[in-house]
């Protein structure tokens, strides 16, 4: 299902159990404001290329608009013109259509549903900045929800590269970002130096202001415990959950997925879909394709590889097996518990985790499938669907993405009994270490790790806390709970402030 469907379908059935008001219903549900700009850079080869940066700032109810930028080729699915469908499977490797072109194209016997795992949803910018809103809500902190991004790969572009082009975007959202009304932060494929360039830029214009921007280097007013955080807080959320079942960390045993297997590079479909107007050349370029869907794109940052590396090295450090770890490299497993530390040094000089000694190689697509107590999909949305929902093994899924779990599968997992923990509650420790950095900037006062950590602990079990008597008034599962308490929150807040005037 489309995320933008899929997150909206949560929200209508949280208003429903909260009996919401239909028109603030749907007022809840419309972005505030839809950023899109055209950044046109010099590459080194001295070439130009433009490439689409955009943002989109869902509710300030409140407080000001927070969430991430990320930098990823299926991004430019936000040109919302083009659907893409790859199917490496069927007699065809890929088919693309658009709503322009789609009548034409549907009559052809390539058409197959069998595919999402590599289908793009160019509304999810939409679905993450409103999940946005509900997440900070949720972990209860002064802010309302955005997310944006560039459609690029990121692994392909020089440092310089990546550094005009940050600069660029951010010479065209300047006005529309800042301290008090929208303050973007790490996600897949930035980092604290993507924050960094941001914070240059921005304060060319404004004058030097690093609450402009969380998840910065630590150098530049950055939250010592922020890289971690993510991290940090699935592991606070899932102590709190396994508590709750009369489990602990220690004895469980884990899958941590920290990439996806297959993802299609969206940047230059995009482009195809434009050159491709007759058949002939649609199947021609759909085969090039498919052989970079089998590739895969390498990102680095938040999202891509640090949340699930941290979750990884906190549970273990905590007496949690990990029985199996997949990213952009591979998939490995070994029953009798991996050797955390040894594999994050192994990740880190071999790029990845294949090739690991400690462990044996399994099939990628098969690792969320895997014999485990807890799985915690930590990369990309959608992973979970309706295709392997039925496979799952898992007693726990710890949502450390964004989305990963499809409606559909919910409802399959839940008659399953699987316990889901949700994304706006799971993940939300990277925003909370996001809201002590920007407090941090304000008051001009920098706090130590432990305090960090100790008022990060203390947010995620008060929210865990609330969702469960969010689950308990109104008898529902985990992802309602989270649904209806921050949906409440922003809907509290939006009536006291008066928004029919
Ligand atoms: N990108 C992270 C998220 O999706 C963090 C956002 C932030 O810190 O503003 O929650």
């Amino acid at each position: 299902m489309n995320a933008l469907a899929a997150t909206s379908r949560n929200f209508k059935q949280a208003a429903r159990l909260l009996g919401l008001d239909s028109k603030l219903e749907k007022s809840l549900l419309i972005p505030f404001r839809e950023i899109k700009v055209e950044c046109t850079i010099p590459k080194d080869d001295g070439s130009l290329v433009s490439y689409v940066g955009f943002r989109v700032q869902h509710d300030n109810a409140r407080g000001p608009m927070k969430g991430g930028i990320r930098y990823h080729p299926e991004e430019s699915g936000i040109d919302a013109h083009f659907e893409v469908i790859a199917d490496s499977s069927g007699p065809t490797p890929i088919l693309i259509f658009n709503p322009i072109i789609r009548d034409s194209f549907s009559e052809l016997k390539y058409v197959s549903s069998a595919c999402s795992e590599i289908e793009v949803d160019p509304d999810e910018v939409n679905a993450l900045a409103q999940l946005m809103t509900w997440k900070t809500a949720v972990a209860n902190i002064p802010y309302g929800g955005a997310k944006g991004g560039i459609g690029c790969a990121p692994g392909e572009l020089s440092i310089s590269e990546l550094e005009r082009l940050t600069r660029v975007f951010t010479q065209k959202i300047h006005d529309l970002i800042g301290t008090h009304t929208d303050v973007p932060a790490p996600d897949m494929g930035t980092n604290s130096q993507t924050m960094a360039w941001i914070l240059d830029e921005y304060s060319k214009f404004h004058g030097y202001s690093p609450a402009v921007v969380t998840g910065k280097p630590v150098d530049l007013g950055g939250s010592l415990g922020r890289d971690a955080a993510t991290g940090r807080g699935v592991l606070f959320a899932t102590e709190a959950l396994l508590r709750e079942h009369g489990k602990s960390i220690s004895g469980q045993r884990f899958i941590i997925q920290k990439t996806a297997t297959c993802r299609v590079h969206i940047g230059r479909i995009a482009s195809i879909v434009q050159l491709c107007r007759d058949t002939r050349q649609l199947l021609t370029r759909g085969k090039e394709v498919g052989e970079w869907a089998s590739r895969g794109v390498e990102l680095a940052g938040e999202g891509f590889g640090n949340v699930g590396s941290w979750a990884a090295r906190l549970i273990y450090e905590n007496g949690g097996k990990v029985v199996a770890v997949s990213d952009i490299s591979g998939a490995i497993k070994n029953s009798k518990g991996i050797d955390v530390p040894s594999l994050l040094k192994h990740t880190i000089e071999k790029r990845g985790v294949k090739g690991f000694n400690g462990a044996d190689p399994i099939d990628e697509k098969s690792i969320l499938v895997e014999d485990c107590d807890v799985l915690i999909p930590a990369a990309l949305g959608g992973v979970i669907n309706r295709e392997n929902a039925n496979g799952i093994r898992a007693k726990f899924i710890i949502e450390a993405a964004n989305h990963p779990t499809d409606p559909e599968a919910d409802e399959i997992l839940s008659k399953k009994g699987v316990v889901i923990l949700p994304d706006i509650l799971a993940n939300s420790g990277g925003v909370t270490v996001s809201y002590f950095e920007w407090v941090q900037n304000i008051q001009g006062f920098m706090w130590d790790e432990e305090k960090v950590n100790n008022e990060l602990k203390t947010y995620m079990t008060k929210g865990f806390k609330a969702v469960k008597e969010m689950c308990q008034t109104h008898n529902c599962v985990l992802r309602m709970g989270a649904f209806t308490l921050g949906v409440n929150r922003v809907a509290r807040a939006t009536a006291l402030r008066g928004w029919e005037a």
